[in-house]
């Protein structure tokens, strides 16, 4: 089994007020602490062959090189790395230096996923972020709907990233979750306006090279995120460090979200799991579906059951979905979204929940 390996470093500055990522503040001191029990995590896994390996957070970039370097070494120690692998890192801008960058380097980094969420200095205040500074031009992950942000401010951000080259952009739509600060002061977002920065930005990256290849990615040619894939083709991944997901042999496992519970657990018993997730194979094969329905290469026919086929044959009678031929043959059909049905994707994958 090949599988992706998802690392997650909960360590952030604060906590942004939209946040509901499992994330600790003021906790560095436990970082050593964390990182070990990580490994020790890791053992049970020992030889397991990968071909992507993703830090994500949190912020990892806050941790210092060096001991992204020591994660780094236990990784390939336990596990077959495959030649050519994808290494990310999540990375905050501010955290980008000339001596970072090396660091990373020396650790096997060989992609950086930034997090930006506008070049506005003013929304930033709105959604208490620190204000970015040029080394925030580099970032790849956008969000739109903030609190105060218009069309025109969303068009010239991204015409920015464009500008700066940028070979990845995801774009996600701000969502208030309770819970947050957002949650608790009862923040609320312009889902039209949303709909429309969303619909806007559908249109005009391809007409600057990027390809559509999931609801919120966008990519120059070869350079879609190989890891994140992983997940939307329902392939195996594992989940290493509080709060994380699994996928492995087809059941799915989620690790204690509770830092100090998280640290006892996996020091008393080697694993952190908390949930296992056996879904009877109907209900694995509905999720597997509607994760492949994100991707613009959309889901072979065959894959499908018969009432899901029937549920996505009505839609393609509204427009939303569409089919296409697999390049080269003309014997296997697929079904995927078109751009009416990307926008409307919540209510087609609500038909095709069981
Ligand atoms: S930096 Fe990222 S992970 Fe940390 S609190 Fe802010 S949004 Fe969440």
């Amino acid at each position: 089994m090949t599988a992706g390996l998802y690392l997650h470093l909960p360590f952030c500055r604060v906590r942004c007020p939209f946040c509901d990522f499992v994330v600790v503040t003021r906790q560095q001191d436990k970082m050593k602490r964390y990182l070990a029990a990580m490994v020790r995590e890791m053992e049970r896994y020992r030889g397991l062959s990968l071909r992507t390996v993703y830090l994500g957070g949190g912020t990892p970039s806050t941790i210092a090189g060096s001991q992204l370097k020591w994660l780094m070494d236990q990784v390939c120690q336990r596990f077959v790395i495959e030649p050519n692998p994808e290494v990310t890192l999540e990375a905050n801008p501010e955290d980008i230096t000339v001596a970072s960058l090396y660091a990373w380097k020396a650790a096997g980094i060989n992609r950086l996923s930034l997090g930006v969420q506008t070049f506005h200095d003013r929304l930033l205040h709105r959604i208490a972020r620190a204000s970015p500074g040029d080394a925030e031009k580099r970032g790849v992950a956008w969000m739109y709907g903030l609190p105060g942000q218009t069309q025109e401010d969303w068009q010239h951000d991204v015409e920015t990233a464009v500008g700066l080259g940028s070979e990845h952009l995801s774009l996600y739509a701000l969502t208030i979750e309770p819970g947050t600060a957002f949650g608790r002061h009862a923040v609320s977002v312009n889902e039209d306006l949303q709909a429309e920065m969303y619909t806007w930005a559908m249109e005009r990256l391809p007409a600057c090279g990027y390809e559509q290849y999931e609801l919120s990615n966008f990519a120059k040619p070869g350079y879609p995120s190989r890891h994140n894939l992983v997940y939307w083709r329902s392939e195996p991944y594992l989940g290493i460090g509080v709060g994380a997901w699994s996928f492995l042999k087809g059941v799915r496992y989620r690790n204690i979200e509770t830092f100090s519970e998280y640290l006892c657990a996996v020091e008393t018993r080697g694993t952190a799991w908390n949930e296992e997730d056996h879904l009877p194979p109907e209900r694995r094969a509905r999720e597997a579906l509607i994760l492949a329905l994100r991707l613009s290469e959309g889901v072979p026919e065959k894959q499908m059951d018969t009432a899901a086929t029937q549920t996505l044959t009505r839609f393609e009678r509204y427009g939303l979905v569409e089919r296409t031929w697999i390049e080269g043959t003309k014997t296997e059909n697929r079904y995927r979204l078109t751009a009416s049905g990307r926008r409307l994707s919540n209510q087609v994958f609500c038909e095709l929940v069981l």
